[in-house]
């Protein structure tokens, strides 16, 4: 029970109404604004839910997105390395140095396919400097990738490559060591870059 008498404002949307208040929870002038009001009520608790539920799927869309989007990322740090590191060799299946003109920009190729062999996709040997042009869908074939392979890193290591054929499934925490470890790396070879 109230002890005030004082007229309160309705607290229906749009109602100019003011009635006596005689109990607390009573903030309409009428049965049909204290609808109005619940109805309001219910309206707001349903977008909450359906917010809620948004997150809820947002965050399970993005946990299963995690592992591709990391693999991405180190991807990017790891390729980038590979261009630093093999600038001035020149592509490892035609030989010729990288230009900026199409057809003779400097690519990461991989050796052995990242969806033949994505256990080797952050293999240092497997991956080297190659033209656009030997990288592209009518560029290197097979037996000239070989060669140029063997040229570039021997043999030997060559078979490594070849015979490493053990499924790798990769981890979060071992993609973000990989991301930090050739970022970290691409930092090195770019200031060396600049000061020689
Ligand atoms: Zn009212
Ligand atoms: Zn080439």
């Amino acid at each position: 029970m109230l002890t005030t008498t004082k007229p309160r404002r309705c607290k229906a949307p749009g109602c100019p109404n003011k009635f006596t208040q005689y109990q607390s929870f009573v903030v309409w002038c009428s049965p049909t604004c204290g609808a109005v009001i619940a109805q309001a009520k219910l309206a707001k608790a349903k977008r909450v839910a359906a917010t809620v539920e948004r997150k809820a799927d947002q965050e399970k869309r993005q946990a299963f997105k995690r592992i591709p989007e990391l693999i991405a990322a180190a991807q990017i740090q790891f390729n980038t390395f590979i261009r630093l590191r093999d600038k001035d060799k020149g592509c490892f299946v035609c030989g010729r140095p990288f230009k900026d003109l199409p057809g003779q920009v400097q690519h990461a190729g991989h050796v052995r396919s990242r969806g033949a062999a994505g256990h080797l996709r952050f293999n240092e040997d497997n991956c080297l400097g190659e033209c656009e042009g030997c990288n592209g869908p009518r560029g290197a074939k097979p037996h000239q990738i070989k060669a140029g392979a063997i040229a570039r890193i021997g043999q030997e290591r060559y078979e490594a490559l070849e015979n490493d054929n053990t499924p790798h499934k990769w981890k979060r925490e071992e993609l973000v060591a990989i991301k930090q470890k050739y970022a970290a790396l691409v930092r090195e070879l770019r200031s060396r870059t600049w000061t020689s």
